[in-house]
């Protein structure tokens, strides 16, 4: 088998003046100058806005043999969706191998398309020694992020990932990749799953919120992340509802600033951080609330949940293992 298998999705990578219709994968390889004996996996071709749980599933699964099979692999898809399928891939593909999530900020056809080059960076991490071992890795800008930590934090930026409160693994420099850090863990010890027909609800709160879409979202999900204000603080009335949603599927509070991590016992009052972990939600620690939800989902088809109720203590240390903390699980 070759060394590399690039996966294709879409994304602005494949649309040529900005059409509907995307590029086939061939095509996209072409255009990006792709090496030859690189073996094209031509999996979806849409906006990555529209990939869909079943999407995912699928592609972790031919992720998965294709690197049991011996083969480095890189996902090419749209960037909008792309830290969260690059964590997916982390919890459901625990492999020493590299995989390579690139995709592009600049459609092929308008002046300083970063296509070619990110693709041709992501080849040579998912073909390096050095990057094996680091998980599922997202490269574009000559940046090397970790899943779990990258973001897109631009709308139109060619540097627009980035991996707040951590910083980028390294960089490909002269077309090599250089290491400078290591994650502390995986991000899971063992390959998670994904049910695509498990819902998991999120909710960002705002300011004057008086909880209509935690009403909205009870007893229709199987689980809810609340992207919760600063540390993980609501408004004191909507304490209750989310206690009473906790005492029966689990609820994770993220942050919805954008780095840093969730809090403990900081602040003590109604609607404060303490108050909601003493009644029953998760802390997402430094997980923003996309990418909590991904675990969450992932740790819920993992048979985290059941008829009975769900594992809170498993899902509390999934989440703390990410958490840099000495007591985590
Ligand atoms: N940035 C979009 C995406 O993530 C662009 C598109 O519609 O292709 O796929």
């Amino acid at each position: 088998m070759s060394r590399v298998t690039v996966f294709t999705l879409g994304g602005t990578i494949s649309a040529r003046g900005g059409d509907a219709a995307r590029m086939t994968g061939r095509e996209v390889l072409t255009a990006l100058g792709a090496p030859e004996d690189v073996v094209l996996r031509d999996f979806r071709r849409v906006p990555s806005s529209t990939l869909t749980h079943a999407d995912l599933a699928d592609l972790a699964a031919e992720v998965r043999a294709t690197v049991a099979a011996g083969s480095g692999v890189v996902v090419v898809q749209g960037t909008d969706t792309l830290e969260e399928t690059a964590f997916l891939l982390d919890l459901l593909c625990t492999t020493e191998r590299p995989i390579a999530v690139t995709g592009a900020m600049r459609r092929p056809d308008l002046p300083g398309a970063d296509g070619p080059a990110n693709l041709a960076a992501a080849l040579a991490v998912a073909t390096d020694p050095a990057c094996r071992n680091l998980g599922v890795l997202v490269v574009l800008a000559d940046e090397i992020h970790a899943a779990r930590h990258a973001r897109k934090t631009h709308t139109t930026s060619v540097a627009t990932f980035a991996s707040p409160g951590a910083g980028p693994l390294g960089t490909v420099v002269e077309g090599e990749p250089r290491i400078l850090l290591r994650p502390a863990t995986p991000a899971t010890h063992r390959p998670l799953a994904l049910d695509p027909e498990i819902r998991v609800a999120l909710v960002t709160l705002s300011l004057g919120d008086r909880g209509e879409l935690l009403e909205a979202v009870d007893h229709r999900f199987q689980g809810l992340v609340v992207a919760a204000f600063g540390a993980g603080h609501v408004p004191a009335p909507l304490v209750e509802p989310l206690a009473g949603i906790a005492a029966r599927v689990p609820v994770v509070l993220a942050s919805r600033t954008g780095g840093g991590t969730t809090l403990s016992h900081t602040y003590r009052g109604p609607g404060s951080e303490h108050d909601l972990l003493s009644r029953g939600l998760v802390p997402a620690g430094p997980l923003d609330p996309a990418k909590a939800r991904i675990l969450l989902h992932a740790l819920l088809s993992d048979g985290a949940a059941g008829p009975t109720g769900y594992d809170r203590p498993r899902i509390t240390a999934a989440f703390a293992r990410l958490n840099g903390t000495r007591t985590a699980a």
